[in-house]
């Protein structure tokens, strides 16, 4: 099932699900019991918010060798964590704006994982279970300003930086999806999930073992090889097999 949030005609975030170019109201919780209603609703006349509202985004570095390769950085032993704030995070066909502190704002296309159940010690089939499907994300990273400060939470965090979409699938094997990123239409970044150091499920157990996982919190779980520069005007179009395409606009924020 591919799941969205939209605008409803009351003006109110509701779920929905996707039939083919329709879509229908989602009636109950999401993560608990729920109704799916006719798909009747034309999905391009639809207002898409990002497909879940998280408590927070747990990302992981370094998790393909060939981008750690490009950066002449080890593979870590264990999961490098970091997080981004609720705030950076966009939806669909949203503007990812250049902030005027980075001359060097860079895409990462990757996989995101959302979680559907309140979890913490999960083992490697406890994973499997709370997880409720995948979407699509851009770890967003002003580079320079990630290499200045040493640690990443200015770098990884500004508004904007996390735009995710266009929904969540719930059937994808993320055993072997190929992930790419084009920027006005120039094939950047192209990869296999398979590529992964720690897999999902083990990137989820991980994570639980630190912290509380709730319901619509996300994993964004690394980007392969490719990472470049976004520029004013540029259009980013992260893709992954399986689920579909994430469209953002780039454009420069100018100083308040
Ligand atoms: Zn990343």
């Amino acid at each position: 099932m591919r799941i969205i949030r939209y605008i409803d005609k009351n003006d109110q975030p509701q779920f929905g699900w996707v039939l083919e170019d329709k879509a229908g109201l989602i009636e109950g919780s999401l993560f608990a019991s729920f109704r799916r209603n006719s798909a009747d609703l034309p999905l391009d006349g639809l207002r898409l918010l990002p497909p879940v509202a998280p408590t927070k985004i747990i990302c992981v570095g370094r998790n393909y060798v060939a981008h750690a390769q490009e950066h002449d950085a080890e593979v870590p032993e264990v999961p490098l964590l970091f997080l981004k704030p609720p705030s950076s995070v966009i939806g669909p066909g949203e503007t990812i704006l250049l902030p005027p502190q980075s001359q060097r704002v860079e895409h990462e296309a990757e996989l995101a994982v959302v979680i559907g159940k309140r979890s913490r010690w999960l083992d490697l089939e406890g994973a499997k279970d709370a997880i409720l499907g995948y979407t699509i994300a851009n770890d967003v990273t002003a580079r320079d300003l990630q290499r200045r400060d040493g640690q990443w939470t200015r770098g990884k965090g500004f508004d904007t930086f996390c735009p995710l979409g266009p929904w969540i699938e719930t059937e994808l094997d993320p055993a072997d999806a190929v992930i790419t990123c084009t920027v006005n239409g120039e094939l950047r970044q192209m990869g296999s999930t398979r590529d992964m150091v720690f897999p999902v499920r083990q990137l989820v157990a991980y994570a639980s073992s630190v912290m509380t996982l709730e319901p619509g919190d996300l994993l964004l779980t690394g980007t392969p090889a490719g990472v470049g520069l976004l520029a004013d005007g540029d259009e980013l179009v992260t893709s992954i097999e399986g689920i579909g395409e994430l469209r953002n606009p780039v454009r420069a924020e100018q100083p308040h």
